[in-house]
């Protein structure tokens, strides 16, 4: 079987070169262990953080180790009373067709729940980081402005619907006008604009007549700074993500903008989703609830083939995905 290692440190812009395709012997399994069969496999912009030699909040990936990520499985083996043959369980493994794991390293998905995918987007990781991002730091409250910027993706698209759940008026920023047709169509958004479009700065002007109370800030660089220069009076701007900035070699620099926080008495709060891991059950059982009552809708970018998993990584970067972006690998 396959396994991605990766095979560079990538400067810049990663490329098919940085990642390396290892062909394995499928191993017998131990005490405890249960053999995996790849179904789905999420590639996620984070990791691109991971494939730097930098202190974080995560390890960074091993040079010419398998890289890894949230993962759907098959049990095909099992040594553990936990699991049976066919059962289909999440976890953290390796990028690879199929992984040995310690039964207590993953969680069983009971598929009659909700679509098996969702435990690999709105009910598991993008999912729950718009959960509590936005509702603990963001606190929207009844009639306050709303802003998220990549708002199409997978967490930015549950900010804005959460933030309609909670009477907020809602603006996405997004990156093309397929993206923004679905933000106001699909999901509801008061208004989206675009951030490619040169008249961007004037369309989001408009789009807040309000000013901005809270921020959701999934990319950085300069949309922020478009958005950070409208916030009202004791705005909450929630540091999610800065993808624009992941491909940066050099860290990223931005006008200096402070004085907005002093002058309006706000506040900026970044965060990781592990702080709110003694939480999870809380997040997912009320994200569930919203997906079965229908108050959340989501959309999933599936990438088919194994080998095509650097390309729908890389995807993320050139915002290819609507919704959350999945690999899948094989059937179940
Ligand atoms: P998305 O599904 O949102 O995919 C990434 C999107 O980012 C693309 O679709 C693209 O959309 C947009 N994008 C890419 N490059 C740029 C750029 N230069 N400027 C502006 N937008 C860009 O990914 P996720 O929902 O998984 O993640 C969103 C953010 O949240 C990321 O920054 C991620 O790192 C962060 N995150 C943080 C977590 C935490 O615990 N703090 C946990 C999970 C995610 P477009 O077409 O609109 O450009």
């Amino acid at each position: 079987y396959k396994e991605i290692h990766l095979a560079n440190r990538p400067e810049g812009t990663p490329t098919d070169k940085d990642f390396n395709f290892i062909e394995k012997e499928i191993p017998s399994i131990g005490k405890d262990e249960v053999l995996l069969r790849t179904l789905y496999l999420s590639v996620d912009p984070y990791m691109r953080g991971r494939m730097k030699d930098v202190k974080s909040y995560v390890e960074p990936f091993k040079l010419n180790e398998a890289i890894t990520g949230g993962i759907l499985a098959e049990v095909v083996e099992s040594n553990s009373d936990k699991f049976q043959q066919g059962d289909v369980v999440n976890g953290t493994l390796n990028w690879a067709e199929y992984n040995v794991a310690n039964a207590q390293s993953v969680q069983k998905v009971d598929p009659s729940l909700a679509p098996i995918t969702t435990r690999l987007g709105i009910l598991g990781l993008t999912g729950l980081t718009a959960y509590f991002g936005l509702l603990d730091i963001g606190k929207p409250q009844q009639g306050e402005t709303v802003v998220v910027s990549g708002a199409a993706g997978a967490v930015g698209s549950v900010v804005g619907q959460i933030a309609k759940l909670k009477g907020a008026h809602v603006v996405g920023i997004a990156g093309s006008q397929e993206k923004i047709d679905y933000l106001i169509n699909e999901l509801g958004f008061d208004a989206a604009v675009n951030y490619k479009s040169d008249s961007f700065k004037e369309d989001f002007k408009k789009a807040i007549p309000n000013g901005v109370d809270v921020y959701f800030d999934n990319v950085g660089g300069e949309v922020s700074d478009a958005v950070i220069f409208e916030i009202n009076r004791n705005a909450r701007i929630v540091l999610c993500g800065t993808i624009s900035s992941y491909n940066n070699p050099e860290a990223d620099l931005g006008p200096r903008i402070q004085w907005k926080f002093i002058t309006t008495s706000s506040m900026m709060k970044g965060f990781t989703l592990g702080d709110y891991a003694h939480d999870f059950k809380t997040g997912a059982q009320a994200l569930a609830g919203w997906l079965q009552e229908g108050k959340l809708k989501y959309e999933e970018t599936i990438t088919e083939g194994f080998e095509k998993t650097p390309e729908a990584f890389l995807g993320l970067f050139e915002g290819s995905n609507l919704g959350k972006q999945l690999v899948k690998v094989a059937d179940p």
